[in-house]
């Protein structure tokens, strides 16, 4: 396996990074993740156009545009074979010694991708569904930006684990936020899909976007508003969004069935544009 690390291409148990990284220290640093489905980047524009606008945010150079980006992402997945999966970029604000204001503006920022192999397609997780748990959103105050200050969403997927779950969805005064790595949607009795409005309490998600430009394709209304937790239970069809999830659709919550208990509709058609929105057809 091999991963990108400033500069090279290296086996993976050769890139190392020193103990002084900001990124190790204190989480100061962003990453993004695109998909790759037949050995081709999924969308892969806006989630390049989201890292530079997370990097930016943050005061981190970006230390590369978005055809390079996209050069070394592409020669990654062609050195390590990848056909279906995802690859993993991260940059963070570098090497200096360990003070919380910035080092000096010519320090270099650390520069890593990873590939990841994985059925994304043939999930069989989107057969049967996922069933997902609520919890309290413990996040900061600036989701909107992908940092890899996770702990967060770490404790609250291994909620969903110990739950025996999925996903977990992270409420915050009563209405749902987001997943811990996807974007929330539901779709009422009358076939209207929900799903909240962007805003520094959540990540823009890539895939939001795209399932959202589907669903006005097909005829949905798509209404951007916040929703309660009882509303996710009553509701027709909940289902998440995430570059390495597509669409999938959710048949439980907090041990409750959603609509019939199985993957609905709706669900199951978005999914299906989506797969072919990434196929290219
Ligand atoms: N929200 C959060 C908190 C996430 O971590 C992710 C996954 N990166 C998403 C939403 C979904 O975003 P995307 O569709 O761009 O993968």
């Amino acid at each position: 396996r091999i991963v990108y690390l400033n500069g090279e291409f290296l086996p993976f148990d050769q890139a190392r990074v020193p103990v002084m990284d900001r990124g190790f220290l204190f989480a100061d640093g962003i990453y993004e993740v695109s998909a790759i489905i037949e050995g081709r980047l999924v969308d892969n524009a806006a989630h390049l156009a989201r890292l530079d606008r997370s990097l930016g945010e943050i005061g981190i150079r970006n230390p590369h545009d978005a055809a390079e980006w996209e050069r070394l992402q592409t020669e990654l997945v062609a050195k390590n074979g990848v056909v279906e999966g995802l690859v993993y970029m991260q940059v963070t604000r570098g090497v200096y010694e360990r003070d919380f204001a910035f080092p000096p503006a010519d320090t270099p920022p650390t520069v890593m991708m990873f590939t990841q192999a994985k059925t994304v397609i043939a999930n069989t997780l989107a057969e049967t569904g996922a069933k997902v748990v609520t919890v309290e959103d413990l996040r900061w105050k600036r989701r909107d930006i992908k940092s890899v200050a996770l702990l967060a969403q770490v404790l609250t997927k291994q909620a969903a684990a110990e739950a025996g779950v999925a996903e977990a969805w992270m409420v915050e005064d009563g209405a749902v936020t987001e997943g811990s790595s996807s974007t929330a949607f539901i779709a009422t009795k009358d076939g209207r899909l929900v799903t909240r409005p962007l805003s520094t309490a959540l990540l823009p998600g890539i895939t939001r976007a795209a399932v959202m430009r589907l669903a006005a394709e097909t005829g949905l209304t798509v209404e951007e508003r916040l929703f309660s937790v009882d509303e996710a239970h009553a509701a027709s069809e909940a289902f998440y969004t995430s570059a390495s999830a597509f669409v999938m659709p959710v048949v439980a919550i907090d041990g409750r069935p959603i609509g019939e208990g199985v993957p609905g509709p709706v669900a199951r058609r978005l999914r299906e544009l989506y797969i072919a929105m990434a196929r290219g057809d």
